[in-house]
């Protein structure tokens, strides 16, 4: 049972060589993704499981996919064994295609904050799809999640849709260039801002490491400019700050981190960052692709009340379909084409059934309590899982914040990507496996975060931390 010291970095699967930091503050956290890569033959036993159909659908698509999947962590690398074939959602549960069901703590990787398939958001898809699914031109539905979006994320006065995280980040890092004239960025070990080449940069563990690319076929040009600290490390932002005078465009971070896992801020981390970047004409930009609409309705700047320059959004203000923003101020939007010269574009960005999905799905999310529910719900679950971890002797640790959360196996607390490599990762695999078993589908890594919705009841907790009791004590 190979465990290679390999990472998968959140929804991606890209293999990292290291990283990590995890955090606590408010909750007790669980770290960066570093999934550790379990063979498949590792497969822990799921007698109760058959999916029979699933293995077949699987090995069929291995020959005309690569890896069998159109994006990597889907594979269950980092926990041996092979996927589940998903037939179809419906609120918290999932369905397979040989009739399994589970309670699902992944949510489509955060876009389901709702639950899968609301009623009220399919049929307002329903209604916009008579009228096309693609204008290639503008169209009402824009300005009104434009507004929305602008109203509630308190750095955004303006804001552009793409059609994926990814894209949101290439936009709001080219933009960032464009309107300092400056080049060099700093991102942190462990935070994923998608697959954009100067973003695959390999996190080292000096203070700031020249970035060398992740992936083959990243040029090293294009990571060159790419310095990295470790997240929560302020002494070695200055460091970098000090080394590069002048010539900082852009801090880049998710402000908690969810593509390793659940990581906070240390108190005063993000106000540092807020400071400095100010104090040399840098920006600030949050990546709330996964807190945004998540940790509160103003995301993660609201939640911690740390306003950065630009933020990037992505999975909820889709509500499940494929999109991506990246907003800020005023002055700095107008860089972008054509208000400014920076140039970025896309053929079905804000197409009317992305805005739709997301209009609808925040409607939903602002209403009263809905974030209150979140913690409600996250808070017993985590506290359940921890406790009953270490009833049955396990060591684990976790947190959350509102509808995030996530979970270590190893005493905690996780800081930095040194905690969690602590993490029992071979173990992780043997609970994942036994929550699939019983019913529950957690993300396939130990350091992925989890999402919990407004579909999931109290008796779907308790459901859920019955299993981990009984999965505690086999493991
Ligand atoms: N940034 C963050 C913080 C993300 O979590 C992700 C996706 N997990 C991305 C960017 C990339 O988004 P996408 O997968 O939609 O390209």
């Amino acid at each position: 049972m190979a465990a290679t010291a390999s990472s998968s970095i959140a929804g991606t699967g890209l293999t990292l060589l290291n990283c990590f930091s995890s955090s606590s503050s408010r909750c007790r956290t669980r770290s960066r993704s570093v999934t550790m890569a379990v063979s498949t033959d590792q497969k822990p036993k799921t007698d109760k499981l058959i999916l029979r159909k699933s293995e077949e659908a699987f090995a069929a698509a291995k020959e005309l996919m690569p890896g069998g999947v159109n994006s990597p962590v889907r594979a269950f690398k980092s926990v041996g064994g092979q996927p589940i074939i998903i037939d179809s959602v419906k609120g918290c549960r999932m369905w397979d295609i040989d009739g399994n069901e589970y309670i699902d703590y992944v949510g489509s990787w955060g876009p389901a904050i709702i639950g899968h398939a609301d009623d009220q958001v399919l049929a307002a898809l329903s209604e916009t799809m008579k009228k096309g699914t693609s204008f290639g031109a503008p169209c009402l539905l824009e300005n009104t999640l434009a507004e929305m979006v602008i109203a509630a994320v308190p750095s955004i006065e303006m804001v552009r849709f793409v059609n994926s995280g990814t894209e949101a980040c290439m936009g709001a890092l080219r933009l960032a260039r464009a309107y300092t004239g400056k080049e060099k960025i700093i991102k942190f070990e462990g935070c994923y801002h998608g697959h954009a080449d100067p973003f695959l940069v390999k996190a080292g563990s000096g203070v700031a490491t020249l970035g060398l690319p992740d992936s083959p076929g990243v040029p090293k040009a294009a990571t060159n400019e790419t310095l990295t600290a470790p997240f929560n490390d302020f002494a070695a932002v200055e460091k970098i700050f000090e080394a590069n005078k002048g010539e900082i465009a852009v801090v880049f971070l998710e402000p908690v981190v969810g593509n390793s896992g659940f990581i906070t801020p240390k108190p005063d981390f993000l106000s540092s960052l807020r400071k400095i970047t100010k104090e040399n004409n840098a920006l600030l930009v949050f990546d709330e692709v996964m807190t945004g609409f998540r940790l509160s309705y103003g995301g993660a700047q609201e939640y911690f009340g740390i306003t950065p320059d630009i933020t990037t959004l992505g999975k909820i203000i889709g509500g499940g379909l494929p999109v991506g923003a990246y907003g800020g101020r005023r002055d700095i939007m107008e860089t972008v084409a054509p208000a400014g010269p920076m140039y970025q574009a896309g053929t079905l960005s804000g197409n009317p059934l992305a805005m739709t999905a997301g209009i609808h799905t925040l409607k939903r999310i602002k209403e009263p309590g809905t974030y209150e529910y979140l913690d409600n719900i996250t808070g017993e679950l985590v506290q359940g899982i921890v406790e009953a971890g270490k009833r049955a002797g396990h060591a684990i640790c976790g947190g959350h914040i509102n509808g995030m959360f996530g979970f270590f196996f190893t005493e905690g607390p996780v800081y930095n990507f040194t905690d969690a490599k602590k993490s029992d990762t071979a173990k992780f695999a043997k609970f994942f496996w036994g929550m699939l078993a019983e019913g529950v589908y957690l993300a396939p890594s130990q350091f992925e975060a989890g999402f919990t919705s407004l579909a999931h009841t109290s008796e779907d907790i308790k459901k859920t931390i019955a299993a981990a009791e009984k999965v505690f004590r086999e493991i």
